[in-house]
């Protein structure tokens, strides 16, 4: 057996690989995206009004590329991606593995969390999609088989519309995901308890007991505050509360998890195994919300799986972005294990953002639907998607 010593940034000179030329890395593109909105939305604490997203594409000199995208920053994971690419220029793209644990070691210096992982994201996903064209296979398929082929999908909305009446621009709305065929709503929280507790009150009342309702505080609130939104939100059926803390504050989230009265959600902004351990080992959430595009990619978020296995948590990944995010998001979802691991347990809900997005929709040849609240998992090579080039250039930052 040969003992291999990275670097291999030469796939032609890796000792399994010598003369066989397996797909190699001849260029990284980066694609940020962006779009004013016509009306600006917020959440607790951030306003939206432009749209921003990182999309990663991978050649290959067989012709094959690869697309991912990043959670976050698009201009900060842009340069990182950038900085990252000549550690990836003619290495084999297969070797997605080795790759990931090179980008790691070369930046852990430069962040542990955060930006550097969400760039590493980004080109891990891309990546896979190469992966599973070489193989033609999809993804999940590579990543040991998927337990379901859809997933029940929520919509996630209810932000504040800036210069609205809150309540009832809110109903307005889910009403919208109703009339869809949703049957399951997030909405923003985290505008003051009083107000807060109006808006679950009365969207509890539009819905009525059958559609599930979840509230995401965006990490709005302090311990103290979220407490008593949990004694005051208990009684309208609430599937989670997600953030209601920052996410550093873990002890927070444990006191919180204490009152054993509403499921408690986090995890979109925690990174890497390391991350997503040490929230777990201090009993920090009942319900893990991981993100493909920032947690470390498809290769970091199966490892998180186990993770969850073991401290009894479950996986219901956190997406936001385009179609590409969507369709990663889905080929994670196709491995999570059912739990409990019994045939009446319910898959975790798929996290379909319907807040205002131009590009949502638009990327794609074939656009991820929602059709009777049931979104199916994309089965064809690799991400199972095909990007419509054309579609992207109007959404390039004009000079
Ligand atoms: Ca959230």
């Amino acid at each position: 057996m040969t003992q291999l010593t990275p670097p291999y940034h030469d796939v032609r000179q890796h000792p399994l690989t010598r003369g066989k030329n397996p797909m190699t890395i001849k260029a990284i593109n980066t694609h940020l995206l962006e779009q004013p909105l016509a009306r600006p939305f917020e959440s607790s604490a951030m306003r939206f009004s432009v749209r921003r997203h990182l999309l990663v594409e991978i050649e290959c000199d067989n012709g094959l590329d690869g697309w991912g995208e990043c959670l976050g920053n698009a201009d900060i994971n842009a340069a990182i991606v950038n900085a990252m690419s000549p550690h990836l220029i003619g290495r084999s793209a297969l070797d997605i593995e080795p790759i990931w644990l090179e980008l790691y070691n070369q930046f852990r210096d430069q962040g542990q969390r955060g930006a550097t992982v969400n760039a590493i994201s980004g080109i891990d996903i891309a990546l896979w999609d190469l992966c599973g064209k070489y193989h033609n296979a999809p993804i999940y398929q590579l990543m040991g088989g998927a337990f379901r082929d859809q997933v029940p999908a929520y919509a996630t909305g209810g932000f504040r519309q800036v210069g609205v009446d809150r309540i009832s621009s809110l109903l307005q709305e889910v009403q919208g995901f109703l009339d869809a065929g949703f049957r399951a709503v997030k909405i923003k929280i985290g505008f003051g308890i009083a107000l807060d507790i109006e808006s679950i009150a009365a969207v509890r009342e539009l819905i009525g007991p059958d559609i599930r309702l979840m509230i995401d505080a965006n990490h709005g609130y302090d311990a103290v505050a979220a407490a008593q939104v949990i004694r005051l939100a208990a009684p309208f059926d609430i599937d989670w509360f997600e953030e209601p803390v920052v996410p550093e504050a873990l002890g927070s989230y444990r006191r919180l998890r204490d009152l054993n009265s509403i499921p408690i959600a986090g995890g979109e902004t925690w990174h890497t195994r390391w991350g997503i351990a040490e929230a777990l080992q201090q009993g920090a959430v009942d319900i893990l919300q991981p993100d493909v595009g920032g947690v470390g990619g498809l290769s970091e978020a199966r490892k998180l799986l186990t993770l969850c296995d073991i401290h009894g948590v479950r996986c219901v990944p956190h997406i936001w972005g385009t179609d590409i995010a969507l369709a990663a998001g889905l080929h994670f979802h196709a491995i999570i294990p059912p739990s409990p691991p019994a045939f009446e347990a319910e898959s975790a809900w798929l996290e379909f953002d319907q807040s205002d997005n131009p590009m949502r929709a638009v990327l794609l040849k074939h656009p991820i639907e929602m059709i009777d609240g049931m979104v199916r998992i994309p089965s064809g090579p690799g991400l199972g998607i095909e990007v419509n080039r054309d579609a992207l250039s109007p959404f390039y930052r004009k000079p």
